[in-house]
């Protein structure tokens, strides 16, 4: 189902608990989505083993945390130089379990390793302070402590950057961390535990806990549950993400969440309109419109608006659509048929409610399947279901508008705020529309936004907390006041 590993014990089985390789009482079979096909078995944990897992954590802290950031540092840099010599594989074993393009897969390890060295280094640079005191004869000092045992349930849309944003940054403020990995995609989280243990992390300070759809409640119940684990961060949708805020309450747990994202594209019309097309595809396409930060809604102004659906469209006409695999495939399959169903409803009800179909808008015809066309539907309005919800799926719905204001409010007019971006030359108008789109993030004159050293994260129903940056550290790290009296 995939070509051969140079580094075949990259290739777990089992899952990644206090240092060791354990099965569970029952398995379960990774699928490749290209060709259904089955990549692998890994073992269907439950709360015993979480139990387990947390336990580690717990005893392993100690020792992990008392480390000076330093030799934190130098673990997290040999287990970086550990994935990048192991690219390739790790690109494979992504391809195979989760359907992205290889080159694609190849682009996420280095994205997913460059938080570890990022965060590598900053764990050298966590800082404390002093504060001016009113008090003559007292100190006010500052000192941050790793918050303790942390927990992650992650996607499977970034087999391993959604990981590593996590584990990287609670590692290196001293924390340990159990990680539940997405059904669909363990097998890249296990291989980065293999690396991890090579890299000579200690038992304990890392643990992975493989679950299918089901049992993957239940685990999520026990990280919620135990009064141990003191963080749990999280990446997925927002109904689980509330559950999850749900469950942590009666331990009053930290609480990272990077939730559903309705990202709105402005095209002005004093735009680069090349380049704003260009940035449209790369926006939208990535990854089969299966991100967070993908755009959902595109706005142009009614005097370019003709000319940018029809660039657009030939642009998406393009894209070619196969077996991740295959070499010069840009849009690889959908992760699994309720996505493509999902996909299906968002473009029929649009159609349905006068929007009109410029490309795409079926299942890829000679491929089948996961494989949907890329599909570019023009003259979406408010009330269908594409404007509000996210689609998941390689289809852009483009919407004219006329001013700045209307605009602005449409592209505000969402229950999410995570991505944003707009396309336009004028300096006031980008000062004024960056200041007033409620969203975490705005991509201005560009479609790609994320890297490690900038803060993702959301506002509204799209989450908590940011990952990544010299922001995402705090997340795993409390702040302690030390008032020094008897001066
Ligand atoms: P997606 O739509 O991307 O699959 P989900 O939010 O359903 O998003 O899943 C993201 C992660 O959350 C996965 O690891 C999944 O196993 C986990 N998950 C889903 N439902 C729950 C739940 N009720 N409790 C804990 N984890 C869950």
């Amino acid at each position: 189902p995939f070509p051969p590993l140079k580094d075949p014990l990259l290739q777990r089985t089992q899952a990644y608990i206090n240092g060791q390789w354990v099965d569970g009482m029952q398995s379960m079979q990774v699928i490749n989505p290209a060709n259904n096909r089955v990549v692998g078995n890994v073992p269907n944990l439950s709360t015993t083993e979480t139990e387990r897992a947390i336990a580690a954590a717990q005893a392993a802290f100690p020792a992990w945390s008392a480390k000076t950031g330093k030799e934190r540092a130098a673990l997290m840099r040999k287990w970086f130089d550990l994935m990048t010599a192991s690219t390739d594989d790790l690109a494979i074993l992504m391809t195979a379990e989760q359907g992205k393009p290889l080159i694609e897969s190849k682009g996420e390890v280095a994205y997913g390793a460059s938080f570890i060295e990022w965060f590598a280094e900053e764990a050298k640079r966590v800082s404390g302070d002093v504060l001016a005191s009113t008090w003559a004869n007292r100190r006010t000092v500052v000192i941050k402590q790793p918050v303790g045992v942390c927990a992650a349930i992650t996607p499977w849309n970034f087999p391993i950057s959604m990981i590593t944003r996590k584990i990287a940054p609670a590692v290196a403020a001293g924390c340990t961390i159990v990680i539940k990995p997405a059904e669909q995609t363990p097998l890249s989280a296990l291989a980065l535990a293999e690396l991890a243990h090579r890299a000579g992390i200690p038992a304990g300070v890392i643990n992975v806990i493989t679950a299918d759809a089901s049992n993957s409640v239940a685990v999520g119940k026990a990280l919620c549950a135990s009064p141990v684990v003191r963080h749990l961060s999280f990446t997925g949708s927002t109904p689980v993400g509330r559950i999850l805020m749900e469950q942590c309450a009666p331990t009053v747990k930290r609480m990272g969440l990077e939730l559903g994202g309705h990202a709105p594209f402005i095209v002005f019309e004093d735009a680069d309109l090349d380049a704003a097309v260009k940035g449209a595809l790369a926006s939208k396409y990535r990854n089969a419109g299966q991100t967070c930060v993908c755009t959902n809604r595109f706005y142009a102004h009614a005097s370019i608006y003709d000319e940018f659906v029809r660039k657009l469209a030939e642009g998406a006409t393009k894209i070619r659509v196969g077996n991740g695999f295959e070499q010069g495939v840009m849009q690889g399959p959908l992760i699994d048929d309720a996505a493509v169903t999902k996909v299906e409803q968002h473009v029929s009800d649009a159609l349905a409610k006068g929007a009109r179909l410029l490309t795409g808008g079926r299942v890829h015809p000679e491929l089948g399947g996961r494989f949907y066309e890329p599909t570019v539907l023009a003259d979406t309005q408010k009330g269908m279901t594409i404007m509000s919800e996210e689609t998941f799926g390689p289809v852009s719905a483009v919407t004219r508008f006329s001013s700045d204001e209307e605009v602005i409010a449409a592209a505000n007019d969402s229950e999410f705020g995570l991505a944003s971006y707009f396309y336009s030359r004028d300096i006031g108008r980008v000062w004024r529309v960056a200041e007033q789109l409620q969203y975490g993030m705005v991509g201005i004159n560009t479609g790609a936004i994320s890297n490690e050293v900038a803060p993702f994260g959301g506002v509204k129903q799209s989450g908590l907390g940011r990952e990544g940056s010299k922001y995402g550290m705090d997340e795993y790290l409390d702040i302690k006041y030390l008032c020094m009296g008897g001066i």
